[in-house]
């Protein structure tokens, strides 16, 4: 038995799945999780030694590789000072600076620690400045574990077979609504028939949570006139997308400007951080400015922010983006490139330093039904053969890939090399 078989076991007796997050159990490719001593640059090594070239980066944070000296000395040096406050520090000042420099479109700003209450906090503000009940959200959107937002959700709600949760009242699920990505005509009937109760869309910009899907042509600015004619505050979740796809976020790469967005992930540099932030006007009905009410006992932790503000400052620097979509466009390209070497029908999408794999036969994957009509059997015998080779993917076919700063040349031909052996063996 290896030591991750054995802790596995261990952690199944009292952790629910053995795991504090859904979608690291392997459910659905079957085997055992491996569990990770430690992490370094593009690599993970798990506790039985073995090394893993990683395009998960922790669901996301890690863009600039794992342990960058930079980040970890913040760490350290905010350490030294005390872990928590409670009270104002000047750390949360510099980052709400940093943000509202990077992406515009946030005037202001409140920290939060996760993705999760980024988006649910938006929400009620939306709600609360519009005076209006409904949301809309698209098919195959995961925007984190808050109730309104499970329904037709993606990610591991997706992938365990669990898109509307029990536990979410019906009274309560009623109030959102869920349209196609991708699909603008339906959108429209939608705010013809509901518009007038509508508080806000939340969307993310490019899906990343039924594996990769980029905005069609005209997709979001149709979001955004749409939310101007009937009074909706556009939410872009940024939480994936956000210092990603560019620095700016998806809002920069695609031009279209939300009233709100949320981010998290690579915000906190690997610490548990989110954010959400917008137009002035709205951010003032946040409380103690406004009746809305949000707090958070941890929220702009000094460690937290010490850690986002190095990773925020190591992406600001020249050439940063440019390399990692260069990293990725090589990647996707080379394993599209071996997958036709040996016949295996593959689709790719790729915005910056995310991108997908579908096993499919269609060239174009641009909505959650081509998503989840790809053969899930091919990517789960492709998943364990790339494990086997040291190169960790996603546990699901339905989460995006992500590349870091610190994937080399040679991690990416290694990666291409295995790729091209578990095809072969398809
Ligand atoms: N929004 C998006 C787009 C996400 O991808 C995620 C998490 N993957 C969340 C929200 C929720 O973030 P968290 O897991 O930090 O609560």
């Amino acid at each position: 038995m290896s030591i991750s078989e054995q802790l596995f076991a261990r952690a199944q007796r009292t952790i629910p799945g053995g795991v504090n997050s859904p979608v690291r159990a392997f459910s659905s490719v079957g085997g055992t999780p491996v569990f990770i001593d430690h992490a370094d640059g593009a690599y993970m090594f798990d506790v039985d030694g073995k090394r893993y070239i990683d395009y998960i980066g922790s669901w996301g944070p890690m863009l600039l590789g794992h342990n960058h000296p930079n980040i970890r000395q913040a760490v350290i040096d905010a350490a030294e000072k005390g872990l928590s406050f409670g009270a104002p520090c000047a750390a949360e000042v510099d980052m709400a600076e940093m943000v509202t420099k990077l992406v515009p479109s946030m005037e202001m700003v409140r920290m939060v620690s996760s993705g999760t209450e980024a988006t649910m906090s938006a929400i009620r503000l939306a709600r609360g400045y519009t005076n209006r009940n409904t949301i809309v959200k698209f098919e195959g959107c995961y925007h984190g574990h808050a109730d309104s937002l499970l329904v037709k959700a993606g990610s591991g709600a997706l992938t365990l077979g669990v898109p509307n949760s029990p536990g979410v009242p019906a009274d309560f699920a009623k109030y959102t609504l869920t349209c196609e990505f991708n699909n603008l005509a339906q959108l429209k009937q939608t705010f013809e028939n509901h518009g007038d109760d509508i508080a806000c869309i939340i969307v993310e910009p490019v899906a990343g949570n039924m594996n990769c899907i980029p905005p069609a042509q005209g997709f979001l600015q149709g979001l955004r006139q749409l939310c101007d004619q009937y009074g909706a505050v556009l939410i872009f979740d940024e939480v994936m997308t956000g210092f990603r796809v560019a620095l700016g976020g998806a809002q920069a790469f695609y031009d279209v400007k939300p009233d709100l967005t949320t981010l998290g992930k690579i915000i906190g540099g690997g610490m548990p951080v989110g954010a959400f932030g917008g137009k002035r006007e709205i951010m003032h009905h946040i409380a103690p400015l406004g009746p809305v009410y949000q707090a958070g006992t941890l929220s702009g932790n000094p460690i937290a922010m010490a850690a986002g503000l190095a990773s925020l400052t190591e992406l600001s620097k020249p050439g940063v983006y440019e390399a990692l979509t260069e990293k990725t466009r090589v990647l996707v390209s080379g394993i599209a490139a071996a997958a036709k070497k040996h016949g295996v029908p593959l689709a790719t999408n790729q915005v910056g330093a995310m991108f997908g794999l579908f096993f499919t036969t269609e060239a174009n994957v641009s909505n959650f039904a081509q998503a989840t009509q790809c053969d899930i059997a091919a990517f789960n015998r492709f998943f364990h053969l790339m494990l086997q080779q040291g190169v960790y993917l996603a546990p699901s076919a339905y989460e995006a890939g992500f590349i870091s700063l610190a994937h080399s040349d040679a991690d990416i031909a290694h990666t291409i090399a295995a790729a091209e052996q578990s095809f072969a063996a398809l």
